[in-house]
């Protein structure tokens, strides 16, 4: 599963990362990003070392999915989606819900009705619809959707339609329904691969307080000693 989520970059230096290598110093060190790619020799080891309990990729896409969820409206059912490029980068996430300009206040959120109209399944859009309508790229092709349940058929045709060419899905409750059954039917025919989620961590916690709680010593920034005495500030993601 591990080399569904591989970035291009590896560690075999490129026609274009030799090309850098030949350019003065002070153009390489011009630019922050290449710093670390081609270190100063002269630079001590910095003590700190990095964290090791940072979210792995998956982790973290499946946690956006699941971030997503939180926005829809459902009282039942609370779905995210979460599309990912091969370059590990998110174009596209959704969450179930009406679609745009169609009230969530007067359309239905039952499940059952005496007359189907006033069920929700005739209006509900489902997040993985979403997630591929709402991408920032021109096409979703070739990649990897992350969603917390096993997309219906409906969303499995959508999926194929659109060039996606992985699934990763966290549970598979309705998988003996007819709409599970024929999603399988019709990803396996069209060659779509889909896994089921493996994960070690059981939750994770968004605390907006961590910022505050967070210190010189830990993940907004680093000081590295370099060799001339003076400090060079570098800055982390989070
Ligand atoms: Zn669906």
């Amino acid at each position: 599963m591990a080399s569904l989520f591989k970035g291009k970059r590896t560690s075999k230096m490129s026609s274009s990362d030799e090309t850098l290598n030949k350019k003065p110093r002070e153009t390489l060190f011009s630019s922050g990003s290449l710093g670390s790619v081609f270190p100063d020799p002269s630079m001590k080891e910095s003590v700190t070392k990095k964290r090791e309990d940072y979210l792995s990729w998956p982790d973290y896409f499946m946690a956006i999915a699941f971030l997503s969820a939180q926005r829809s409206k459902d009282p039942r059912t609370q779905v995210g989606a979460c599309v990912v490029n091969s370059e590990n980068k998110i174009v596209g996430t959704g969450y179930n819900g009406m679609p745009i300009g169609c009230s969530d206040d007067n359309l239905p959120w039952d499940r059952k009705a005496e007359n189907e109209l006033d069920t929700k399944y005739l209006y509900v859009c489902h997040a993985e619809l979403n997630a591929i309508l709402n991408k920032n790229s021109s096409d979703v092709k070739n990649c990897t959707i992350y969603v917390a349940l096993f997309p219906c058929n409906e969303c499995a045709k959508v999926i194929i339609q659109s060039g996606i060419r992985c699934v990763i899905y966290m549970s598979d409750k309705n998988h003996d329904s007819p709409e599970s059954i024929a999603s399988r039917r019709l990803l396996d025919m069209a060659g779509v691969i889909f896994q089921k989620f493996e994960t070690k961590r059981r939750q994770i916690v968004i605390d907006f307080d961590a910022i505050e709680k967070s210190n010189s010593n830990n993940n907004l920034a680093e000081t590295v000693h370099v060799n001339s005495g003076e400090k060079r500030s570098r800055e982390t993601t989070i």
